[in-house]
Order: structure tokens, then sequence, then C-alpha cells
């Protein structure tokens, strides 16, 4: 039998480095290996279990990442871009799994990502549900199905009111399936944001609606708009532990990989649908 995955969280207060150690406190064969946050932070020095709402894991938390990651097999990042990339840097330098949830990630982080995958095995995702990656697959098939000059593609999302990046990596994930089913680059013809007299809408356009507030977990909807029908795919996110879920089956399943850059459709098994 396989040794216990001993895996560290990076952003350990977070909402989801909460949820990642309280669920790994009770999976089988995974240990927390060690709990990081910014220097600074109120959560330094406190017991990881404590601070997730379990027992005590006897895992002090603290602002050293070198140190934490090493003899770790891999890491659970689901933080900022900026400290994302300085993680995966460090991971490739141990040659471990990072396992990506951050969104918001900039063409400049994304290379720096892909530099560190040379070495580290880091599977990264806009959202790390089944659920939204089948979605994604279903919604890649349709735009295909349904072409540019009868329908129109609107991307719909709320999120809660502390959220900080927009649209969501979801929305994007699922904003770049329907380009892919249409056979176009997203950043090409995506329409962020509408204002005042923006004249009719453009064909082939692929449009993002953002909505916050309160403590919605995620709500995505994907509208198919014709003369006379519309069709809608969406996806409801009722727990966080979902995402949490999907991370740490990510990471077992990277462990016996080669390094190199994975999505959550790898881990699902979801990549070879058309
Ligand atoms: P959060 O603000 O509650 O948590 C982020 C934590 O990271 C904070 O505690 C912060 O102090 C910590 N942090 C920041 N810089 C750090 C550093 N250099 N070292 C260590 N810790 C650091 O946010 P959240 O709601 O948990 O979301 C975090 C990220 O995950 C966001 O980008 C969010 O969009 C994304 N997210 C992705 C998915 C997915 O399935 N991919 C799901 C939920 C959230």
């Amino acid at each position: 039998m396989d040794t216990p995955m001993k895996l560290v969280v990076v952003g350990a207060a977070g909402r989801m480095g909460k949820t990642l150690i309280k669920l790994i406190s009770e999976t089988e064969g995974l240990v927390l290996h060690a709990a990081v946050e910014r220097a600074g932070s109120a959560a330094l020095g406190q017991d990881a279990g404590e601070l997730a709402g379990v027992p005590k894991l006897g895992v002090a938390v603290t602002d050293d990442p070198l140190a934490a990651f090493l003899h770790a097999d891999g890491v659970i990042d689901f933080t900022t871009p900026a400290s994302t990339v300085e993680f995966a840097a460090l991971a490739a330098q141990a040659r471990i799994v990072h396992v990506i949830g951050t969104t918001g990630c900039l063409p400049e982080h994304e290379a720096k990502i892909d530099a560190a995958a040379r070495h580290a095995r880091v599977v990264k995702s806009g959202n790390m549900s089944l659920g939204v990656n089948l979605l994604s697959v279903l919604i890649k098939q349709a735009a295909r199905a349904l072409d540019a000059a009868g329908w129109d593609i609107e991307v719909l999302e709320m999120h809660h009111k502390h959220k900080v990046d927009a649209p969501s990596g979801t929305a994007l994930l699922l904003g770049e399936a329907a380009a892919e089913g249409r056979g176009i680059s997203l950043a090409d013809h995506s329409v962020r944001v509408r204002d005042g007299h923006t004249g009719p809408r453009e064909q082939g356009s692929i449009g993002f609606a953002t909505l916050r507030g309160g403590s919605v977990i995620g709500e995505h909807q994907v509208l198919f708009a014709s003369e006379g029908e519309l069709i809608t795919l969406s996806h409801s996110a009722t727990d966080r532990s979902l995402f949490a879920r999907g991370a740490l089956k990510a990471a077992t399943w990277a462990r016996d990989k080669k390094p190199g850059r994975y999505t959550m459709l790898d881990v699902l098994g979801l990549n070879s649908t058309p």
C-alpha cells in the first residue's frame, strides 16, 4: 500500500484553506504536512486543526514555504496569482505535486507556472468540481453544434461579495470551452463588460456578465440564445468542500504522473471527450 501522501496547504486561513485542512484530516491516505499563511497573518503559530475547526493536528501555521515544502509530496494552493507563482517555483525545486485552484492569473503568471511545470506536476483549473468540468464538455459540444450566425453565447456568474477577480475562473473556463467548440480564440471574441451605448451585439462574440453579493459560493449559466429559443446550461455550487474534494483527488492522481501541466479534465478522464 502507498505511504500516506504528505500535503501542504498554502493560504491555510482562507475560505478554501480551512476547508482543505478539515478534509485532509478526514481523508484516509492523506496527511497534513504543513500549513502556510502570508507573513503577518493572525493565523501564524496557531494549530492548523483548530484553525479549521477540527481537533488539533499538531501542525503550526508557518510563513516559511521553503521549509514547509521540504519532504512534502504535494502542495494545495488556493491563494493569489502572485503567491501562486512563488509557490510554483518552490514546488518545481522540490519536484512535487502542485494543485492550483487560484483564479485571476494573467498571461505572465501562466508563463511562470508553465516554466515550473517542467519539474513539478501541476494540476491547475478554474474549477475543481466534476460537475463544472462535465458541463464544460457539454458546452463545447453545444457550441460546435449551434452556429455563430444563429446562436449567441452569454456566460452569467454570481459569487459572494468577497471575491476579488471577475469574471470568475469558472466563467472563463466555460467561455473557453464554448470558444473551443466554435474553433475561435476566447481572447479575441470575449465581451467582458457592457456599459452605455454599446451598439448591437457583435455576431460570434461570447459575452460575460458578473454578479456579486452575499455568501453565494458559485452560480454559473451558459446561455445559447437564438430567434425564439433559449438553451441554458447551468451549475450551482452549494458547498465549498466540492472544490476541496476535487483538489485532493487531483493531488493523489498527479502523485505518480510525469512532470507537466494538467487540468481537471485529465484528472477526471474527460479529456478524450470530443
Ligand atoms: P481567501 O481570501 O479566503 O483565502 C486566500 C488565503 O491565501 C488568505 O488566507 C491569504 O492570507 C492567503 N495568502 C495570500 N498570499 C499568501 C502567501 N503569499 N502565502 C500564504 N498565504 C497567502 O480566498 P478563497 O475564497 O479561499 O479563494 C482563494 C482563491 O481560490 C481565489 O483565487 C478563488 O477564486 C479561488 N477558488 C478557486 C476554486 C476552484 O475550484 N478552482 C474554488 C474556490 C475558490
